[in-house]
């Protein structure tokens, strides 16, 4: 049985825990109850009206173990949710199994409300102190939504008349290349800078891929948008070498601009001017994070996709990832995730 002088885990804790309501003042007791509520929100099982429809509208047609079809329904557990057990290996499952939302360490309520926090422009130290989660818990959700977001600018085909530009971002502090004697490479040196191809179209359609180190080439260009861009397109570009090759294997009709000249047009008047307000919000989006990891570029840049693109609406968004999330096949555990990346 679970006793008054149950544990609790760090987070909830108040100064006043072992003070009654008569050894306190007002103000101490609100600051507590309040804090207190929130946590028992937050850590509630199953919290959530609606959660067990959420995952039961995922019905399963095969084992998500061994991926056989003999599967047997097996009714529902105590939060209402679905249950089955495969004839084939003997495991038993539910809707969740093999989802980012296995084992329910990811609360969906949670995840949703972190989803729209991260489309807001909201950096994860702002996340993890305005709601006081743990400083663990949100790099790990962030490394299950990258895994949802994994590909997902596969598909991708800009069409019609297409921009795209380079946005030279700096690689990590420590990672930074030296010159001979130890001190820092000259500002402008682009070895020190990973290359990110940015392009998009008239349809509202962007594309954020990464292409290397140091400046774009043929073969980067080639690499980021040769599947990307529709053949016969028009494409809108500065003067760039390392485009000639992409307009000549798609057979683009190539429009230039020499970028010096361009940047001196009021922005109404300047023939990049989507493409280059994109590589503008990309540097302040990957500013505001600007500690992380640049392993984890690739999911930024995904991030950054879904925010860029439709829908435009953010509660549409969080939609769209949560019900990607239970079509993936995802899973990665905590001890999983901290072994790669020790805190
Ligand atoms: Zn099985």
């Amino acid at each position: 049985m679970r006793g008054k002088k149950r544990r609790l885990t760090a987070p909830s804790t108040t100064p006043w825990d072992q003070k009654s309501e008569r050894e306190i003042g007002p103000a101490e007791a609100i600051v507590r109850a309040c804090h207190r509520n929130m946590y028992r929100y937050r850590h509630a099982p199953a919290s959530l009206d609606g959660e067990a429809e959420f995952f039961n509208a995922y019905t399963r047609d095969a084992c998500p173990g061994c991926a056989s079809p003999k599967i047997q329904s097996k009714g529902y557990d105590k939060n209402g949710m679905r249950r089955w057990r495969c004839r084939s290996c003997g495991k038993s499952f539910s809707p969740a199994t093999g989802t980012v939302f296995e084992n329910h360490k990811l609360p969906v309520a949670d995840w949703t409300e972190f989803l729209l926090e991260l489309f807001s422009f909201e950096s994860i130290n702002g996340i993890t102190r305005a709601n006081r989660r743990s400083t663990t818990t949100v790099p790990y959700w962030v490394a299950k939504l990258f895994a949802v977001l994994e590909n997902i600018q596969d598909g991708v085909m800009l069409s019609g008349t297409v921009q795209i530009d380079e946005k030279l971002y700096p690689l990590a502090a420590k990672n930074q290349p030296l010159m001979p004697d130890g001190s820092k490479m000259p500002g402008g040196f682009s070895r020190s800078k990973i290359c990110i191809g940015v392009g998009c179209d008239r349809r509202g359609s962007s594309l954020f891929v990464r292409e290397g180190l140091g400046k774009t080439s043929g073969a980067k260009t080639m690499a980021a948008f040769g599947s990307r861009i529709a053949p016969g397109s028009k494409l809108i570009h500065d003067m760039e070498n390392g485009h000639n090759m992409l307009v000549r294997e798609l057979d683009l009709v190539s429009e230039v601009y020499n970028s010096k000249a361009i940047c001196k047009l009021p922005d109404e008047e300047n023939p990049l001017r989507e493409v280059n307000r994109l590589c503008f919000l990309l540097e302040l989006f990957l500013n505001s994070h600007s500690g992380f990891d640049r392993d984890d570029l690739d999911g930024w840049l995904d991030l950054f996709w879904v925010i860029m693109n439709p829908p435009t609406n953010k509660m549409k968004k969080v939609a769209f990832v949560l019900d990607r999330a239970m079509h993936n096949s995802k899973t990665l555990s905590y001890r999983e995730f901290y072994k790669k990346k020790p805190s």
